[in-house]
């Protein structure tokens, strides 16, 4: 018999919580590792939890679940529930969401999932960039560590890219994203990217998951909302 338990994924696909990664500690970069908080002894492995298209959002609407962050606290309470029926005798702890930073888009280019896009959001020939990190978890689980998927980004294929002419700030002109033009045409009176990224929702990539226009300004408005805060 094998050492490791197949992950249970599908009792959280069916909340949209669709993309998982298991990892042994063991195998992770040691500045990954090293970096978390609290350290990561009597643990075993890490897992990193994404949502890929719309399910998600429609699961968090059809809970009722509200306040300043329910994708959050949807996640939160799914994984919660998920593990006590799943794994009732392992101990865990939910490194994000919460307040110490974590190498989110290194863990998922070590997962196979994310290549950067010209506009600077993760891509993958899947699921375009219509995917998110939603947790990220240590757990003394036995879990069969996952494959990464090799998918190679779909931009180096991508002749026209649509997503540059797309941008009214222009902020892939040079052939290098600018933060400054995004962050000014997005914090203007009326601007056509409060709540949305035109150059996201013009890639073809992946647009049968294309976020609904809800989902949208729920993400974009808590983006706008640091940019205001900080630039
Ligand atoms: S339009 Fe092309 S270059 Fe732009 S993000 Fe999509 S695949 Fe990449
Ligand atoms: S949010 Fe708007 S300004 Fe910023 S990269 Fe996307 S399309 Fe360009």
């Amino acid at each position: 018999m094998s050492e490791f338990q197949p992950f249970p994924g599908a009792a959280l696909d069916r909340y949209g919580l669709n993309r998982h990664a298991v990892f042994d500690l063991a195998d992770l970069p040691d500045d990954i590792v090293g970096s978390i908080a609290g350290g990561t002894k009597g643990y075993r492995q890490l897992i990193l939890i994404g949502h890929g298209g719309r399910a998600l959002w429609e699961a968090v609407r059809k809970s009722g679940v509200g306040g300043a962050d329910p994708i959050d606290d949807f996640t939160l309470r799914t994984i919660r529930q998920w593990m006590s029926e799943c794994q009732p005798d392992s101990r865990y702890a939910i490194l994000y969401p919460g307040p110490q930073p974590i190498a989110l888009q290194r863990l998922g280019a070590l997962a196979g999932w994310h290549h950067a896009a010209p506009f600077m959001v993760g891509i993958d020939g899947e699921w375009g960039t219509w995917y998110a990190y939603r947790a990220v978890m240590l757990a003394d689980t036995h879990f069969a560590p996952s494959p990464a998927v090799d998918r190679s980004s779909p931009c180096v294929a991508c002749q026209d890219k649509p997503c540059v002419a797309a941008c009214p700030a222009s902020a892939m002109a040079g052939g290098v994203f600018s933060l400054q033009k995004c962050v000014a045409w997005r914090k203007q009176d009326g601007s056509t990217c409060a709540l949305t990224c035109l150059a996201r929702v013009a890639c073809p990539v992946g647009s049968d998951h294309r976020y609904c226009t809800e989902q949208l300004a729920h993400s974009y408005s808590i983006s706008l909302q640091t940019i205001r805060e900080h630039y």
